[in-house]
């Protein structure tokens, strides 16, 4: 380590900054968002009529002798005469000095920051790659989630009522560590804020009552298969999950994501195949949220659409369970971005219905009278095994059967398949696609996608 980052409290003195030139105005917005009272030096009086900014102390020519008494630091970009002796003025008076780009004349060097108000993380590379360090701190800006500067000024703001109460045998660490990583922490970062505060106002009072700690459930949507669809907020929840209970509709590449201590329980429903259930799935999510456990419940696709996510929030909270929802990016819309098929078009299809076929009373008994309209685009989820009954529903309540129609097979997927015709020919279609998830999508829009613009080329090839 070459340098020590250290933390600066700039409302102790005044930061003075010498130069006019970009490289000094870049400093001057950095200290700025700081909150240094700032004294800038320009070396003329064009330069101090060019020198536009809000609550700084400008002044024409260099600082003497009583400048640097009681000043925080000193950051300078004058030119190179005037950077060396500032610099050495600055070491003799004791002042941290920074001079831009000159580390052989400072004392300290500006890092990399990411800045969350009371959340801030300083990079450096020694001076060695600032380009590195950009990367980096881009990096952790998508890790950190969005609310955790807000989350440390809350915390910040209960600490002292917290201390007070401190007494034997209390840990005020464990404390924070449980609101860090239980239902407190989770709301407020999923914007909850009153709810999360007026949890975290309980706790306090009922802090060294030694009240039983409970863990909380996240239910998750994973997108449609490729991991670099995960939302973020859904990265963040899959790394700090302790249990994650799994449909087999998620990807094993998503899976991999999910933080390595963590015990992965798969209660997936194939077709055909009964899964544990519903009633016991829900039993279990409960379980292990009481006994103080953070669970994921991770579910293909968007856990609100098609996916049973609504059952599971009701029976948790129900049970008095903190719950969040993390929506995912639906087959419909992975799968249809990948294809290039528009779900809507102006003037074209100016609306989208998301139908399953795979109902209780099954497939036959469908209403498809509202879908018959040449502008309403069709995805209909769950219904490769029925594709003819939905053709035939379709086409019996009057849509045309030239509507052009895709199945769109384990979308966004490594191999995925893509395959398109017309609504009379729905069933040999479903035929080709093959193993795993499929979405039928019937309208006029098909006819934008690339597999259909490939397949008519191949016919105007061949005539
Ligand atoms: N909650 C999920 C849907 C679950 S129902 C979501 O929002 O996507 C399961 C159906 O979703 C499948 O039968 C299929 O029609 C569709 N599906 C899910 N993932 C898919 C994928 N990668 N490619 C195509 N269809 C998919």
């Amino acid at each position: 380590m070459r340098y020590l980052p250290l933390f600066f409290d700039l409302s102790k003195g005044p930061v003075i900054l010498v130069g006019a030139g970009a490289e000094a105005r870049a400093k001057l917005r950095i200290l700025q968002a700081a909150g240094a009272a700032i004294r800038w030096h320009v070396l003329s009086r064009d330069d101090a009529n060019n020198a536009y900014a809000k609550d700084v102390e400008l002044r024409i020519g260099l600082p003497g002798a009583d400048d640097f008494l009681g000043a925080v630091a000193l950051v300078a970009s004058a030119g190179r005469d005037i950077d060396e002796e500032l610099a050495a003025r600055s070491r003799a008076m004791n002042v941290p000095v920074n001079i831009v780009d000159r580390p052989d004349l400072s004392t300290f060097i500006f890092p990399s920051i990411v800045d969350r108000g009371d959340v801030v993380v300083a990079i450096g590379t020694g001076g060695a790659s600032p380009v590195l360090a950009r990367r980096l701190r881009e990096t952790i800006e998508q890790l950190l989630p969005e609310r955790i500067g807000e989350f440390a000024a809350l915390m910040g703001r209960y600490r002292d009522r917290l201390h007070a109460l401190r007494h034997r045998g209390f840990s005020t660490r464990q404390f924070w560590e449980r609101v860090i990583d239980g239902p407190i922490g989770t709301l407020f970062l999923a914007g909850r804020s009153a709810r999360a505060e007026a949890a975290l106002i309980l706790a306090i009072e009922r802090a060294g009552l030694d009240a039983p700690k409970q863990g909380h459930v996240q239910i998750v949507g994973a997108g449609p298969g490729d991991p670099d669809l995960l939302t973020l907020k859904a990265l963040h929840a899959l790394q700090s999950a302790d249990i994650v209970f799994t449909d087999d509709l998620v990807s094993p590449d998503i899976l991999s994501r999910v933080r390595r201590d963590a015990e992965i329980v798969h209660v997936g429903k194939r077709k055909g195949q009964p899964g544990i259930g519903q009633e016991a799935i829900n039993r279990r999510l409960v379980a292990e949220a009481k006994a103080g456990r953070k669970v994921v419940r991770l579910k293909g696709g968007d856990p609100f659409i098609f996916g049973r996510g609504g059952e599971e929030r009701e029976a948790l909270e129900e049970e008095g369970i903190a719950v969040t929802v993390v929506p995912g990016i639906t087959a419909a819309l992975g799968c249809a971005a990948e294809a290039g098929l528009p779900l809507t078009f102006r003037k074209e299809a100016t609306r989208l219905s998301i139908v399953t076929a795979n109902t209780a009373e099954g497939a036959e008994k469908i209403d498809w009278s509202g879908l018959t309209d040449r502008a309403t685009t069709v995805a209909v989820y769950m219904g490769l095994t029925t594709a003819s009954a939905v053709r035939d529903g379709l086409v019996a309540a009057g849509r045309d059967p030239r509507t052009p129609v895709a199945v769109l097979a384990r979308g966004t997927r490594p191999d995925s398949h893509a395959i398109t015709g017309t609504l009379s020919h729905l069933p040999a279609l479903a035929a080709a696609a093959g193993q795993g998830p499929a979405l039928i999508v019937v309208g006029d829009v098909v006819a934008h996608s690339r597999a259909w613009k490939e397949a008519v080329g191949h016919l105007e090839a061949a005539e």
